[in-house]
């Protein structure tokens, strides 16, 4: 989590003021789209272009595909030993921490981030990814099996774990680099390489980190990056038959398009996908302790995150006093320039996600939910958006659909044997966040609850050591602790004689 107390912003917060084009990163250089095709980004605070992005078209990302697999096949970069890609990772962690204000800016600048969270909360991410994966990357092995003799010779089976060859990897705009470091820091510890798309509004970290990798001592195609519009270099990428492993960050409505075994395309799949995550306020909660993350898991990045839990439970006894206390801190956050530390929430990344957030806050009114505080789009520039809190039910589509903004929907209930019934009838599956003194409750409600994490009396980033990952309409697969490499690996198995 973000350190919410430090004031130690480094002096130079603020905007880099020119940006030149960016191109695609293939095989280790800088080239533009075929065809030379752009597409320009904009500031979300401003609404003013930021630069020109390389639009990477199908056949560009082929040459990415085949880069990476040449490299897989002749970098020498799976053979190199775990130690030494682990090194290579070590370096390659400590050049991002150098260069922790860059990438902060260029993500707030595009992303209307927090500068300040991108300096204690996204790039300490990162650098802790990289970190456990490259000191994973020597720790990969295969097991030994002794089996009785047979027919008068020993026998002995063992196991190889090996790299998987080329993955394919399509991330969201809301944590980039976060979602790089997450898919490449395994893919690369266990000698993969690896074809990135990022999102169209924010390539700007990752293509950094290309390079970042590249002076650390990665191979020339191990790491590629395709920037490019979703429907064009994010399908291509995403059906490409020379992929091994397709990972992909996202939407519940993208992932969804995302080729399996369709059509004969046999590789593994790990879909991230979205979250309409459930809060559940028990009446003995200790309130003073969990109000700062029934807060923060509401409006911590505009509501841009996809284990914000936007469905808040609270006990009929506490409705009142968690509601004010829940729109004190929703009136008291600043909106404005997210490079200020005194600001408390930036725009929201775009247009088209603003209007979106604008038609859930009147459906919210619509469909009888109250509305307790905000419930506008900020009428100046830049995409802002009045951190909302409603009081609502199950049924309303504000408490049933990923809004992916600071909405926040309090829904009372009587029955604490019943609310997890409540919180598992969703579509989705990501997380659950529960606020109990009571040992036996918790330790029930996180066994019953139908997610893929669970949080007691906390809330936070996912922490790298440990798998993260949804059920059902919330994905598919793990990332993360020893589950997140292995993910990356195939076993094979030998059986001899002798
Ligand atoms: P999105 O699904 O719109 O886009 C994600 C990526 O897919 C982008 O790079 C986009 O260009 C690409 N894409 C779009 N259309 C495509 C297509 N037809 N084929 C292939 N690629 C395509 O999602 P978003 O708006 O960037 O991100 C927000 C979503 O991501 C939310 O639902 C959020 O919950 C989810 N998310 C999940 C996790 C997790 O760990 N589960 C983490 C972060 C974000």
């Amino acid at each position: 989590m973000s350190d919410y107390t430090s004031t130690a912003l480094a002096d130079d917060a603020q905007a880099p003021t020119t940006l030149p084009p960016q191109q695609l990163w293939i095989g280790g250089r800088w080239r533009d789209a075929r065809g030379g095709a752009t597409y320009v980004t904009e500031n979300p605070v401003t609404q003013e272009a930021i630069c020109e992005i390389a639009d990477a078209t199908a056949e560009d990302v082929d040459d990415a595909v085949r880069a990476a697999q040449h490299a897989f096949d002749h970098s020498g970069w799976k053979e190199l030993g775990g130690a030494e890609r682990g090194r290579i990772l070590f370096r390659a962690a400590d050049l991002i921490e150098a260069e922790t204000n860059y990438l902060s800016a260029v993500e707030t600048l595009e992303v209307g981030k927090l500068y300040k969270d991108g300096v204690f909360g996204d790039i300490p991410a990162i650098l802790a990814t990289l970190r456990y994966y490259a000191g994973y990357a020597d720790k990969l092995h295969g097991s030994t099996v002794q089996l009785p003799d047979y027919a008068g010779r020993h026998r002995l089976n063992y196991t190889l774990r090996e790299p998987l060859g080329v993955v394919g990897a399509i991330i969201p705009w809301n944590n980039p680099i976060v979602m790089a470091g997450w898919k490449a820091g395994p893919a690369l510890a266990a000698g993969n390489t690896i074809v990135i798309k990022p999102p169209e509004d924010a390539a700007l970290s990752v293509l950094r980190l290309a390079e970042i990798l590249a002076e650390a001592g990665v191979p020339d195609g191990v790491f590629n990056v395709v920037p490019g519009r979703g429907e064009t270099a994010g399908a291509a990428l995403a059906q490409h038959p020379g992929l091994a492993k397709l990972t992909f960050t996202g939407s519940p409505e993208v992932g969804a398009l995302m080729p399996t075994h369709a059509g004969g395309q046999f590789r593994k799949v790990t879909l991230e996908l979205g979250g309409k995550n459930p809060q559940i306020v028990y009446p003995d909660a200790n309130l003073d302790g969990a109000m700062p993350f029934i807060a923060v898991a509401n409006f911590l990045h505009q509501g841009q995150v996809c284990a914000a839990g936007t469905r808040v439970y609270v006990h009929a006894s506490l409705v009142d006093e968690v509601t004010q206390r829940l729109v004190a801190h929703a009136e008291a956050i600043t909106l404005g320039d997210p490079f200020d530390a005194n600001v408390g929430m930036g725009p929201v990344i775009n247009g088209s996600q603003h209007q979106r957030i604008g038609t859930y806050l009147d459906l919210g009114v619509e469909q009888g939910a109250s509305l307790v505080t905000g419930g506008k789009l900020v009428d100046r520039p830049g995409y802002f958006v009045e951190p909302t809190v409603f009081i609502g039910s199950q049924d309303q589509r504000i408490a049933r659909e990923e809004i992916f903004g600071p909405v926040a929907t309090v829904i009372p209930f009587s029955d604490s044997d019943d609310v997890i019934g409540l919180a598992n009838d969703s579509h989705y599956g990501l997380n659950a966040i529960i606020y109990t003194e009571d040992l036996h409750r918790a330790q029930v409600a996180a066994r019953d609850l139908r997610v893929g994490n669970v949080w007691i009396n906390a809330f936070g980033m996912p922490d790298m050591t440990t798998p993260w990952g949804g059920r059902g309409g919330s994905g598919v697969g793990r990332e993360l602790g020893p589950a997140g490499i292995e993910a990356y690996t195939e076993e094979k198995t030998v059986q001899m004689m002798f």
